[in-house]
């Protein structure tokens, strides 16, 4: 059987390069489910639709084509054939995605190429996201849960983005989009029961690729 490794968690805990670094050295394909998430996010925006009007985002759901790479070297994403790579981490696309990503029809058609992608990986698959472990794997071979403190996943986003937004910027950023989507109706950011909690506020990235690498090999 394919393996599926699904990594879970709230955004700074290292999840990206965790997850790609995690799929290189077990030669799985990879996928960012939170770039898709943004990439219908970005859609929205550049064509006008209200974000926070959930019937109109409802209805538009199915308008956009989003294609996610699978290489962990070079994962890049496509809407309607345009690279997206970098228009969907803009701070305008990361304020809005938490409100289009609550909403059930977006989520049904992000799960469904989610399970395609899975379908489509003989060897198996890296899958990041917030309800991987939850609900789009429920199966998976191996559930990661990621944390860290808030000063760290501000620290290392505020960094990411060269110092563009201040470190205390970020932080409440952090905190106000963890809880929209933990407080979401449909699949919210949550640990699976049987996800292994790995807390890397002290750990480096090396050591944390270690630790899941381990862990599915077992
Ligand atoms: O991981 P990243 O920060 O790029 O995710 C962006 C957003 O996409 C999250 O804040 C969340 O609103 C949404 N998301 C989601 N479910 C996932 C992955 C991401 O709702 N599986």
């Amino acid at each position: 059987n394919p393996v599926i490794v699904a990594i879970d968690g709230p955004s700074g805990t290292g999840k990206s390069s965790t997850s790609r670094a995690v799929a290189a050295k077990l030669g799985l394909n990879y996928l960012d489910t939170g770039a898709q998430y943004r990439a219908i996010t970005w859609w929205m925006l550049s064509n006008g639709i209200d974000v926070n009007d959930p019937v109109a985002v409802a209805d538009a759901a199915g308008k956009p084509v989003i294609v996610a790479g699978h290489d962990p070297a070079a994962p890049g994403i496509t809407v309607d054939g345009t690279d997206a790579s970098g228009p969907i981490r803009t701070q305008e696309v990361t304020a809005a995605v938490s409100a289009v990503s609550a909403v059930p029809e977006v989520r049904a058609r992000m799960v469904e190429l989610q399970r395609a992608a899975a379908d489509t990986s003989p060897a198996g698959i890296v899958v990041e996201g917030r309800d991987i472990g939850t609900t789009v794997f429920p199966n998976a071979t191996v559930k990661i849960f990621l944390t860290a403190s808030a000063e760290a996943r501000a620290a290392r986003r505020s960094g990411e983005l060269n110092g563009a937004q201040s470190v205390a910027d970020t932080r409440a950023a952090l905190i106000k989009r963890d809880a929209a989507d933990s407080g979401r109706k449909t699949s919210p950011l949550a640990k699976a029961a049987d996800a292994v909690e790995v807390d890397t506020t002290d750990l480096t990235l090396d050591q944390v690729i270690e630790c899941i690498v381990t862990l599915v090999e077992e």
